[in-house]
């Protein structure tokens, strides 16, 4: 059976026309399932019976079932373990901050870049996820919030696996999400998160869509960033910041620059400087995130004096920094901790 979720709009189109229905057959199917969010055919009343059952039978819509869902009342996080159809797991996170509702999706199933402190990169690389199913994530929170009256404000793709490495599925996804006939969510409301996959940079930077873009970067020093992301060993940190200068180049927006702190590792008074001359005079903002700690991961959080020095450091030689605590710590929404954690994945 087909994912109808995995279908562009053209595509439904040309589907439509294959089986000689009317090319408005398109439209109608995908705001039943992308903006009143129905994932059943027979709810799809301005349907003819017989198509809507011939539906039924080649298509599944938004096929996965939440496994273990963990939340945090206080924090506004909610994280839930999606099985897809062939009975892989993914995560996927709800964020309620005052007037946002973002979700966090992932890319792929588990993740090929190995970062050394992460869960989920240490668990290796499964598959890459469809459109679809990348997609699913936001239709399966966004389907939450409709019952509360409310609906999704922003997408990152910040959860399992690097989007770059799964690139069409992933830009897919948000034109299927952005577009109109559907939940149309702008185009500035999605954040692509990547360890600085150049290529995929460049290539997004042509799309002719202003998506924010957010780069891991980890390390000012190219020796500690290769232990730390060992993917990103071909890519130096000066041809990702030269990528990063022609995306904002290219879309007018400003990148922000992520920054695990981790205690004795890259949280020293030098590299603070280093990130600071690697960063000035650019469009960027940093997010500080202090480690956070996790079973069998070796890395330590740094106490709160250093994050805040390294934080001075920057903003004394005039880069835009913010201090985020990553959300979710109680409730293991560090990547990939609620797979880990029900899996009993352990790691390398
Ligand atoms: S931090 Fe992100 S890129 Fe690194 S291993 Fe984890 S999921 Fe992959």
């Amino acid at each position: 059976m087909r994912e109808l979720l995995d279908l562009s709009p053209a595509e439904l189109e040309a589907y439509f026309a294959s089986i000689g229905e009317p090319r408005y057959r398109a439209r109608q199917v995908f705001e039943w399932a992308w903006k009143h969010l129905v994932r059943d055919f027979s709810a799809m009343t301005n349907l003819p019976v017989p198509l809507r059952e011939r539906l039924s039978r080649e298509f599944a819509i938004g096929a996965a079932s939440p496994g273990a869902t963990v939340m945090d009342a206080e924090e506004g996080t909610e994280k839930v373990l999606l099985v897809l159809a062939d009975g892989e797991a993914i995560e996927t996170v709800l964020m309620r901050d005052a007037d946002r509702r973002t979700v966090c999706v992932s890319t792929q199933v588990g993740c090929p870049v190995g970062c050394a402190f992460c869960a989920t990169g240490r668990m290796g690389f499964r598959r890459d996820l469809t459109s679809g199913e990348i997609a699913l994530q936001v239709l399966f929170f966004a389907r939450r919030l409709k019952g509360e009256g409310e609906r999704v404000t922003h997408v990152v793709l910040m959860g399992m696996g690097e989007p770059l490495l799964n690139y069409e599925a992933t830009l897919k996804a948000i034109r299927n999400l952005n577009h109109p006939w559907g939940l149309n969510i702008g185009a500035r409301r999605f954040t692509v998160s990547t360890v600085g996959i150049v290529p995929g940079i460049l290539r997004l930077a042509r799309e002719g869509i202003q998506l924010n873009l957010a780069i891991s970067l980890h390390a000012p020093w190219d020796g500690l960033r290769a232990e730390l992301v060992p993917a990103t060993k071909r890519y130096p940190i000066a041809d990702v910041l030269a990528a990063a200068e022609q995306y904002t180049r290219a879309t007018k927006r400003r990148v922000t620059y992520e920054y695990v702190l981790i205690d004795g590792v890259n949280d020293s008074p030098a590299a603070a400087r280093a990130l600071a001359r690697l960063l000035a005079g650019r469009l960027a903002h940093v997010n500080l995130i202090p480690f956070n700690p996790a079973p069998g991961l070796p890395f330590r959080r740094p106490p709160l004096s250093r994050v805040e020095a390294f934080k001075r450091a920057l903003l004394a030689r005039g880069i835009d920094v913010t201090v985020r605590y990553s959300r979710g710590v109680r409730i293991q929404a560090g990547c990939g901790q609620l797979r880990a954690a029900r899996l009993g994945a352990t790691p390398r």
